[in-house]
C-alpha cells in the first residue's frame, strides 16, 4: 500500500501493484481468458489480477469471447430492460479548476447561473410533463451549493406534481460532503450520491485539478466513505475517460469497488464512464491526453460489466446513438434521455444556455424518440422506482444475486411504468412500439399469478391510478 502524499494517509489506489499487474498479465492464454469469463458468468466479482487479464486482451478473438461474455451476463441476468433518467444541472458556479470542465472558475466564457427554488419547480414541471420519473441533480462546487441548498432543491423537486406525473426518484452529483453534511442530503429522501474520481493517477490528478478544494485526492477519494458514515449506502463511482490511460483507470475503478465492498460491505450501485466532451474554451477537452476511441471503449463496457457483474452501469446522452445502443448490449442499465445540460435550459428552452453549458452532447433525441428507438429494437424502457421506495436498497445486487428478481419485481415494475408512459405522454407512433414490447414481455411472464397481478394493475393504470409497483 502506498502512501498518498494529499494528507499523508494511506490511499486503496496501490498505483505500483496495478502497474505491476498490468506489466505481468500481458499476452494471456486463450483458456485463461476463457477461466475469467466463466467465474464472471457463475456471478463472482472478480479480482484485479482477473481485470488485467482481460484488459490486456488485443487478439480479436479474444475480445470478441468478451463481448460475447458481456453480453451473454446482461442477458441471463438483467433481461431487456434500460432505466431512463434525466440529469438536471442545478447550477454551473464553481470554485475549482479542472482543466476538462467548462465550468472551471478560470474559465471567462460561460454564462454562470444558478437555479432558484422557483426555477427549480419549473425545471421540474417540464421533466415531469416529459414523463421522467428519475432525476440526476448536478451542482458546481461553491460555497452557494452547501448541503442545506441541496437538499432543499432535493425536496423541491419530490414536491412538484404536474397532471399525473412526479418525480419519484432524486439521485446527485455534486462535491464530496462533510459526515454531517451527508445527513442533511440523505434527509431529503435521495438515492445514489455520485462522485467520479476523474482520474485514479495521483500525478495527473494534481496535475488537472491545481487549486480549490478539489485539488486534494484524497478528500475526493474518502468522499463517499463519508457519506457511508453518514448513512447513504447508496453510492455511484466513475472516472472521466481520456484523461489517463484506460487501463489503469479500469484498475481505479476496481479498487475502489472492493474497497467499498471490504469497508462497508456494499459496493457501488452504479458506475459511471464518461468519455471527455468538447467544452467551451477547454483545449483539454478538444484534444484528450489519452483519446479513448470507440472500439476500446466497447472493450471497457464490457470488461466493466464482466469484472463487476451485480453493479449498475450508467452510460450518459454525451455518447452518440449508435454507440449506446451497442453498448446497451454490452450491459449498460441506465441511460439518459432528452438530456439538456444547460442550467435552466428546459423550460426556458435557451438555446445560449445550452451552448455555453459544461459541454456538448452527443445525442439530443427527446425522451419520445429515445423510447421509440428502444422499444423498435425490443428494449423494455423503464422507469420504476420501487426498490428505492420500498427501503430496497442495493437492487442491483438482488437482480443479481436472488433467483427470480426480476422475473418477480423488475419486470412487471418496468412494464407497468411504460404503460403509463404510454396512457400519459407518448406520441402516437412510439405508443404503437411501445405497446408491441409490452405485450411480447406479458406473453414471456411464465408465472400466471405475477401475469394476472400485472394485468389486474395495468386495468387499474387504465383507469386513472398511478404508481403502482411490486
Ligand atoms: N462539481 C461536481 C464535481 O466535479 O464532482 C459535480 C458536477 S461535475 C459537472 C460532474 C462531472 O462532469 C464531473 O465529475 C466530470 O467527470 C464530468 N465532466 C467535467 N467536464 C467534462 C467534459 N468536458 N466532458 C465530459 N464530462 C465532463
Ligand atoms: Fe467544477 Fe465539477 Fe466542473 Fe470541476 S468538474 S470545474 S468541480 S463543476
Amino acid at each position: 500500500m502506498v502512501y498518498i502524499r494529499d494528507d499523508n494517509r494511506k490511499a486503496f489506489i496501490d498505483e505500483e501493484k496495478i502497474n505491476t499487474l498490468l506489466q505481468e498479465t500481458k499476452n494471456p492464454e486463450k483458456e485463461r481468458v476463457e477461466d475469467i469469463i466463466a467465474k464472471s458468468l457463475s456471478k463472482q466479482r472478480l479480482e484485479l489480477e482477473e481485470m488485467a487479464v482481460l484488459l490486456n486482451c488485443e487478439d480479436e478473438s479474444l475480445v470478441n469471447r468478451i463481448f460475447e461474455g458481456a453480453k451473454a451476463l446482461k442477458r441471463n441476468v438483467y433481461g431487456n430492460r434500460i432505466v431512463l433518467f434525466a440529469p438536471m444541472y442545478i447550477g454551473n458556479e464553481c470554485v475549482n479548476n479542472c482543466q476538462y470542465c467548462g465550468f472551471r472558475v478560470s474559465n471567462k466564457e460561460i454564462v454562470r447561473n444558478s437555479l432558484s427554488l422557483e426555477q427549480v419547480r419549473e425545471e421540474t414541471t417540464y421533466l415531469v410533463n416529459k414523463g421522467h420519473k428519475r432525476l440526476i441533480l448536478v451542482y458546481g462546487e461553491h460555497p452557494k451549493y452547501d448541503a442545506d441548498f441541496i437538499a432543499e432543491t432535493v425536496r423541491q423537486v419530490y414536491s412538484v406534481k404536474s397532471g399525473k406525473g412526479n418525480i419519484r426518484r432524486v439521485n446527485i452529483n455534486a462535491a464530496p460532503q462533510t459526515i454531517d453534511d451527508y445527513k442533511k442530503i440523505k434527509a431529503a429522501g435521495i438515492g445514489t450520491f455520485q462522485i467520479f474520481q476523474e482520474t485514479y493517477h495521483y500525478e495527473t490528478y494534481k496535475k488537472l485539478h491545481p487549486t480549490g478544494p478539489k485539488s486534494s485526492y484524497i478528500w475526493r477519494l474518502y468522499g463517499l466513505d463519508r457519506a457511508f458514515q453518514g448513512g447513504i449506502d447508496d453510492v455511484g463511482i466513475g472516472a472521466l475517460f481520456g484523461l489517463y490511460d484506460w487501463k489503469f483507470e479500469m484498475m481505479g475503478l476496481l479498487s475502489h469497488a472492493i474497497h467499498l465492498e471490504e469497508r462497508f460491505n456494499v459496493g457501488p450501485h452504479t458506475i459511471s464512464f464518461p468519455r471527455i466532451e468538447p467544452a467551451v474554451n477547454t483545449p483539454i477537452s478538444e484534444r484528450p491526453p489519452h483519446l479513448v476511441d470507440d472500439y476500446t471503449f466497447k472493450k471497457l463496457v464490457a470488461i466493466l460489466r464482466l469484472s463487476v457483474p451485480y453493479t449498475g452501469l450508467i452510460l450518459t446522452a454525451r455518447e452518440p446513438v449508435e454507440i449506446r445502443n451497442e453498448l446497451m448490449q454490452f450491459g449498460v442499465s441506465q441511460i439518459d434521455a432528452g438530456s439538456n445540460i444547460g442550467v435552466g435550459a428546459y423550460s426556458t428552452n435557451d438555446e445560449e444556455a445550452y451552448k455555453k453549458s459544461q459541454f456538448l452532447l452527443g445525442d439530443q433525441r427527446s425522451l419520445d424518440e429515445v423510447i421509440k428507438q428502444l422499444t423498435d429494437e425490443g428494449f423494455l424502457p423503464s422507469f420504476c422506482t420501487a426498490c428505492y421506495r420500498l427501503g430496497r436498497t442495493g437492487e442491483h445486487f438482488m437482480e443479481f444475486a436472488i433467483p427470480g428478481f426480476v422475473k418477480r419485481f423488475c419486470t412487471p415494475n418496468a412494464i407497468s411504468t411504460l404503460m403509463e408512459y404510454v396512457f400519459d405522454y407518448a406520441s402516437e407512433e412510439t405508443k404503437e412500439s411501445c405497446l408491441r414490447v409490452i405485450d411480447k414481455e406479458i406473453n414471456n411472464i411464465k408465472s400466471e399469478k405475477i401475469r394476472n397481478t400485472l394485468l389486474e394493475r395495468i386495468e387499474r393504470i387504465k383507469a386513472g391510478e398511478r404508481d403502482l409497483y411490486f
